[in-house]
C-alpha cells in the first residue's frame, strides 16, 4: 500500500473507528409490498430512496397511515427489501436517519473526483464531522484495488495530510 495512504489511514482511525462504532447503518431497505400471491414488488414513487434497517419499519408504517396511500392492484400489504452490504459505487444515505448504509464500496470516478474538487474551506469544514473520516477511510481502503483509481484515492490521501 502506498506509505501515504497508509499513514493517513492510521491518523484517521480513531474518529472513523467512532462514526461506525455510533451511526454506521447496515442493510440497504426499500420501500415494497407483497401482493396477494405472495410476491413481492417495488412500491411506486418510492424505489429509488434508500432507508436503513432502523428506520424502515417507520417509514412503512408513514407510508400506510398516509391517506393519499393508493394501494396498487392486488395488494396485501406493505413491505420491505433488505440488501446486506450490497455493492455500490456511491455512498448510501439513509433517507430518514441521513447515515451511512455500510457497503461493499468500489468508488465510482465522480465520487473521487468530487473529493479532488473539494476547496481548501471544504475540507476543512467536512473534516468537522466524524462521517468524513469514514467515508475517507474506505476511499483509501481501495488502494490497490482497482489500478486505475490509485492515482486518485493517493492524491486523496496527500491532501488530507495537509489538513490532519
Ligand atoms: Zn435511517
Amino acid at each position: 500500500m502506498g506509505c501515504i495512504v497508509k499513514t493517513v489511514l492510521k491518523k484517521i482511525k480513531e474518529r472513523s473507528s467512532k462514526y461506525a462504532a455510533e451511526k454506521l447503518k447496515h442493510g440497504v431497505c426499500w420501500v415494497g409490498y407483497e401482493d396477494t400471491e405472495g410476491y413481492q414488488h417495488e412500491l411506486e414513487g418510492h424505489n429509488h430512496k434508500d432507508f436503513c434497517e432502523d428506520c424502515i419499519v417507520d417509514v412503512l408504517a408513514e407510508i400506510e397511515s398516509n391517506e393519499r396511500f393508493e394501494e396498487p392492484e392486488g395488494f396485501k400489504e406493505i413491505d420491505y427489501f433488505v440488501s446486506h452490504n450490497p455493492e455500490s459505487n456511491d455512498f448510501a444515505y439513509c433517507e430518514a436517519c441521513g447515515h451511512i448504509i455500510a457497503s461493499t464500496f468500489d468508488p465510482s470516478e465522480q465520487e473521487l473526483e468530487h473529493w479532488l474538487s473539494l476547496t481548501k474551506e471544504e475540507w476543512e469544514s467536512s473534516l468537522d464531522a466524524d462521517v468524513t473520516y469514514y467515508e475517507l477511510t474506505v476511499i483509501l481502503d481501495n488502494y490497490g484495488i482497482v489500478e486505475e483509481n490509485d492515482g486518485k484515492i493517493k492524491q486523496i490521501a496527500k491532501t488530507v495530510f495537509t489538513f490532519i
